[in-house]
């Protein structure tokens, strides 16, 4: 069997799902089993209509516009009268209800916020079958178990692989289409896998169904050298091995999520990146493979904040002050991007999130004078070459600069390009 994923840029508007589906007629031979995510934008502005009820107490105009969106879209894919658009009502008086539940923040947040991948796929499952495609709609929830880490569940494999299993018979006959991102704890709570995670449970059901492959449909031709918004004419890589391209998705490239690579690797299964404007494109194949020469892959990662503890009373910092700043970063799970020492100091870079990093920073005064500097880029060459290592360490207001010998990373103020 195969697993597909389709992300929000690829659910956007009626003429992309409409994509959707033909891609999954002529491309999606059964066994099948599709992942989709919420629609364009729409879990950014629940993001939004969550922290607007925080707020006031109301839903907010975000919440009639999602709604507006979401007919907008129905109304062009299926006639007045069809079940779908009592279906997705019923969503969104769910999820009006389900903002007022009591909940800490981090666990309200995803009760409501998985109601953009329900609704979405509740949509795409009528339109299949309007379609005539044996599509069987799933709840993602009853197959991927989690811990009760909101906002960022840690898969239950166990657990996990007993469900998935029992979609072995179902994916005989059907095209079971299902939502990514979305998981259960053991108390029945819905929780998340982290945003962007919709790739992340492709792998997980691919791995445990023992696909043949996945395909993430995107709206870039492939994974590329750099990210093409930055830079102009950057390769489209045909094929990648496992770790290079897990690599990647550490320093930052946005094109996969950082947790699809591992269960796929360690299950051998190929990973296809394919452009979903043009499948007839070759995309790209991460796999097991040696690749003697990659070209040089630029990746950026802005909103970095770089954070320096200097010692206070002229001595030189020691391994223990170094440790005690280790403890700090890993009690807020905080990750270093890059770090360096020097005889008094020691600096650090890491995503700039503000109340955990003025956490940090209360923390670290006890023991150090902190300067720290905001809104800075992370630049990572990785398999640099001449020209372009002379390129990114040239750039102005480079900070803090790193080489290996295939990594270079500067750290810069602005956005160069
Ligand atoms: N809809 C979720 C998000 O935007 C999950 C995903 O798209 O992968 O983060
Ligand atoms: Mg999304």
């Amino acid at each position: 069997m195969r697993v597909f994923k389709f992300g929000g840029a690829s659910l956007k508007d009626p003429p992309s799902i409409r994509n959707m589906i033909d891609i999954v007629r002529k491309h999606g031979q059964p066994p099948l089993l599709i992942v989709v995510s919420a629609m364009g934008k729409t879990t950014n502005a629940i993001e939004q209509v969550f922290d607007h009820y925080r707020r006031t107490g109301n839903a907010g105009p975000a919440f009639d516009e999602l709604r507006d969106y979401h007919h907008r879209i129905m109304r062009e894919l299926f006639e007045p009268g069809n079940s779908v658009f009592g279906a997705v009502d019923l969503l969104f008086d769910r999820a009006l209800q389900t903002l007022q539940d009591p909940h800490p923040y981090d666990a309200g947040y995803d009760q409501i916020i998985a109601y953009g991948e329900l609704i979405s796929s509740t949509i795409i499952h009528h339109l299949a079958l309007q379609d005539g495609l044996p599509a069987i709609w799933m709840d993602a929830r009853n197959f991927i178990s989690t811990d009760e880490t909101f906002r960022e569940g840690k898969v239950d494999w166990e657990l996990t692989q007993k469900k998935v299993s029992e979609l072995k018979p179902v994916l005989a006959d059907k095209i079971v289409l299902t939502q990514g991102f979305i998981g259960k704890a053991p108390s029945g709570l819905t929780t998340t896998l982290g945003r962007e995670g919709s790739d992340y449970s492709a792998a997980i059901f691919a791995s445990l169904l023992g696909a043949r492959s996945v395909t993430i449909w995107k709206d870039v031709p492939g994974v590329m050298s750099a990210d093409p918004k930055r830079l102009p004419d950057p390769v489209v890589f045909s094929e990648l091995p496992y770790q290079e391209a897990a690599e990647m998705t550490y320093y930052g490239a946005s094109v996969i999520h950082p947790k699809t690579i591992k269960p796929l690797a360690n299950a051998r299964i190929p990973l296809y990146v394919k452009s979903f404007d043009d499948p007839s494109l070759p995309g790209t194949v991460i796999h097991e493979c040696r690749i003697p020469r990659l070209p040089p892959l630029v990746v950026f990662k802005d909103n970095q904040c770089l954070i320096s503890c200097k010692v206070t009373d002229y001595t030189f910092i020691s391994e223990e002050q170094i440790s005690m700043i280790f403890q700090h970063l890993s009690s807020l799970d905080i990750r270093i991007n890059v770090m360096q020492n020097s005889a008094i100091s020691f600096s650090f870079c890491i995503d700039f999130r503000e109340s955990r990093v003025s956490a940090l920073i209360k923390e670290l005064q006890k023991n150090f004078e902190v300067y720290y500097n905001a809104g800075l880029t992370l630049i990572t060459v990785k398999n640099y070459d001449a020209e372009s290592f002379e390129k990114y360490r040239k750039l102005d207001g480079v900070l803090l600069e790193q080489v290996s010998r295939s990594t270079l990373q500067v750290l810069v103020r602005s956005n160069p390009r």
